[in-house]
């Protein structure tokens, strides 16, 4: 066999992807000065300009958490990556978890606890609702061995925030641990790491840090240090033990993986632009470029699935009119528009779709645009829509609503 024996049929050249505008559940629009950095020259993983980019890195995620734990860095890897560390360091098998499950994600847990051994205590919510926290209550007073409590801080399935302060005093009234998913609650909406006494959290790149996927910033408390060191069991996964990770990425700088060193210039670029911002400013540019989308799709007749105290400005969450083929919507507005939005998962698969205003992506020009994308499809697709309301509804909103100084 020669070597043209492997070649593939098709002529293949480079890769150009269009340009599309994200305004699904994640990814969402990288900002341009994220791409840009992560087009500069690759460095060592153990260069030191790179390390002490790295500390850099590490004091920006303390920032944008809100917390001093030390045990603060990107895990190499998406949002599940992150996910799963926080599990499988902090369970040994036999270990009683309460699980909120109100979406997908919190599914997700359920099968992290199963697969390190645990055992997982649920506690149900319905799709579209938060987390109720007397349950969670509830669970620990039938439960006194309970030894950790987990749930998702933005369900981003439903589009629903739960009230991740009560939660944790509840846990930690009741002695229990911690973990919070924040992949997509992180810079949209309020996360206070320390000031809610959350153990372990994990969040994702690709949502409201503006950057690709792929890195899954993680914190851990002091207590889940120990926890960790104490253990008399190894940890169940060799890449995700935070006791070797922390050989890398703590004083001693040795090799354990070769980091992603170019993904990681990105997300330090995109946590400059969120530090230049600040946090108080960007939660309140989502809220307002959720509060237009709003008013826009209100006049299509478009309603939200969450109620309205329990709503993510950064993922609109909204049922599919009557009648109408939703897929095709979506089809419609890729092909015409070069624009992206979700569709529903699981219980909601078919009867909803999910706007996302994440990061870059929650912008005035998206809003808009989507808006007047979204219109003109249904109009044409026969849905009776009054033509021209939507974007003017969403522009009234911002004449009548400056940004904060
Ligand atoms: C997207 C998401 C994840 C998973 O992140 P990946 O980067 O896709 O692995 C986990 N939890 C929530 C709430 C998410 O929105």
């Amino acid at each position: 066999m020669t070597t043209e024996s492997f070649r593939p049929e098709k002529k293949i050249t480079t890769f150009y992807p269009p340009q599309r505008t994200l305004m699904g559940p994640g990814p969402s629009d990288t900002h341009p000065r994220v791409l840009s950095a992560m087009a500069r020259p690759t460095l060592g993983h153990l260069d030191p300009v790179f390390t002490e980019m790295m500390e850099e890195l590490k004091g920006l995620l303390r920032y944008v958490f809100q917390t001093t734990n030390l045990m603060t860095f990107p895990v190499s890897g998406p949002g599940s990556v992150g996910m799963e560390m926080c599990f499988v360091n902090m369970i040994v098998p036999g270990d009683k978890v309460v699980v909120c499950r109100n979406g997908v994600f919190g599914g997700r847990m359920i099968e992290n606890v199963e697969r390190c051994g645990g055992i997982p205590l649920v506690v149900e919510d319905k799709w579209g609702d938060p987390v109720d926290p007397q349950k969670v209550e509830d669970m620990l007073k039938k439960n006194p061995d309970a030894k950790i409590v987990a749930f998702v801080h933005a369900e981003t399935s439903t589009g629903v925030q739960s009230d991740a302060r009560t939660i944790a005093q509840i846990a930690r009234k009741h002695d229990c641990l911690t973990i919070m998913d924040t992949v997509t609650s992180l810079g949209g909406t309020p996360v206070y790491m320390d000031a809610w006494d959350i153990d372990a959290i994990y969040s994702g790149s690709q949502k409201c840090l503006s950057c690709p996927p792929g890195l899954s910033p993680v914190s851990f408390s002091e207590r889940v240090v120990d926890l960790v060191r104490n253990r008399t069991e190894k940890v169940h996964s060799w890449f995700m033990d935070i006791s070797l990770l922390l050989g890398y990425w703590g004083a001693s700088r040795t090799y354990h993986h070769t980091a992603p060193t170019n993904s990681l210039y990105g997300l330090h670029e995109s946590l400059v632009i969120l530090y230049e911002e600040g946090l108080e400013r960007s939660w309140a540019r989502h809220r307002r470029n959720h509060e237009a989308l709003k008013a826009g799709l209100k006049t299509l007749g478009i309603e939200y699935v969450v109620a309205e105290p329990y709503r993510l400005p950064q993922l609109n969450s909204v049922y599919v009119p009557a009648g109408v083929d939703e897929k095709e919507v979506r089809r419609r507005l890729l092909d015409s528009y070069n624009l992206e939005i979700g569709a529903g998962l699981g219980d909601f698969a078919g009867k909803i779709w999910r706007f996302g205003l994440m990061g870059n992506s929650s912008k005035l020009e998206n809003v808009v645009f989507c808006l007047d994308a979204l219109e003109h499809v249904l109009i044409d697709m026969g849905v009776k829509v009054n033509r021209g309301t939507a974007s003017s509804a969403a522009h009234q909103y911002y004449a009548t609503n400056p940004v904060l100084a």
